[in-house]
């Protein structure tokens, strides 16, 4: 008798990238959810760049004004006594992972 050796079928694929909490793209979702404003049709507006007062939905393209906003590295004087703390690499918006985020927060709800 010839012993049939049973495949393993039962294994589940991977989660999708954008689950990475650690990713650059999800890193930049997170900052850019933090610092949108609500747009008229029930989605949100994202800063357009790294530092500025305007702001994009993510949804229907309207474009808003809000409060201002730096994403981008904190400039350090090093003459003033008191200075923020240099952020960290989480604390930073990627630009070249600016689309991909958009891409995450377009899909999210
Ligand atoms: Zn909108």
């Amino acid at each position: 008798m010839i012993k049939k050796i049973q495949s393993i079928f039962s294994r589940k694929p991977k989660r999708m990238a954008t689950e990475d909490f650690s990713s650059p793209t999800f890193i930049n979702a997170k900052i850019l959810e933090a610092h949108a404003v609500n747009c008229g049709c029930g989605y949100i507006a994202i800063p357009t760049g790294e530092k500025g007062n305007t702001y994009k939905c993510v949804k229907c393209n309207e474009s808003a004004n809000g409060p201002k906003y730096n994403l981008g590295k904190r400039v350090i004087h090093y003459e003033a006594s008191s200075n923020p703390l240099p952020k960290s690499p989480n604390e930073l918006l990627n630009m070249d992972f600016y689309d991909d985020a958009v891409e995450l927060l377009k899909h999210k709800r």
